[in-house]
């Protein structure tokens, strides 16, 4: 071998967070950054920010009709509404999945996600495979998620921005009239609510 120790070891970590981690280095060196700052931000995104914040905005659309107007028309007053405005949704655009349309979210460019209401995106989503061939080839990709469409059905890929970001709205599933909200909210997925899945009937 002719890599040098440190060669070895540079590569342990991938190349992002390496980056990641230089960068906070020169933050916290230069008094842009306090010590703790990082920390809050993981921790908040661990406990209170994330899916559950979406699954909330999908449920009541489902129980409330009013309210699912108005989240189709403006995603970002709807997330408001609710308290989970913030991170990557200042313009929100919900679409809904019906039985003949199925709506996909992409981020051709990068990795751009409205994290207040999905948290941080999964490892998958900022992959240049599936930011390709999400676009090239969907139906292949769905089917991936094991989202096997008929050929009846429509897809419709939105392609993110730092500007405009989606919700899917997921089709609520049969067998659910009984639940409440909070159980309804707790069937709603981070990947259905990307759209590389349905949910499934209740059970
Ligand atoms: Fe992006």
């Amino acid at each position: 071998m002719s890599g040098s120790q440190a060669h070895t070891h540079a590569h342990d970590l991938d190349e992002p967070a390496l980056r990641a981690r230089a960068l906070e280095s020169l933050l916290l060196e230069k008094g842009l950054l306090a010590s703790d700052t990082v920390e809050r931000i993981v921790r908040v995104y661990e406990h209170h920010v994330g899916p559950m914040n979406g699954a909330r905005l999908v449920a009541r659309s489902w129980v409330d009709r009013a309210f699912r107007a108005r989240l189709l028309a403006d995603g970002s007053a709807a997330a408001q509404e609710m308290g989970v405005l913030g991170l990557g949704t200042d313009r929100l655009v919900a679409v809904e999945n019906a039985p003949r349309v199925h709506n996909l979210v992409v981020c051709t460019l990068c990795s751009c996600y409205p994290w207040s209401i999905l948290g941080l995106p999964p490892t998958w989503y900022k992959d240049p495979a599936y930011r390709s061939r999400a676009v090239l080839e969907p139906r292949t990709v769905l089917a991936e998620f094991g989202t096997i469409l008929d050929e009846s059905v429509e897809v419709r890929l939105w392609d993110s921005s730092a500007e405009v970001r989606y919700l899917v709205v997921p089709e609520r599933p049969a067998g659910t009239a009984e639940l409440d909200g909070e159980a309804l909210a707790a069937l709603v997925t981070r990947d259905a609510m990307i759209g590389v899945t349905r949910l499934a009937a209740a059970a």
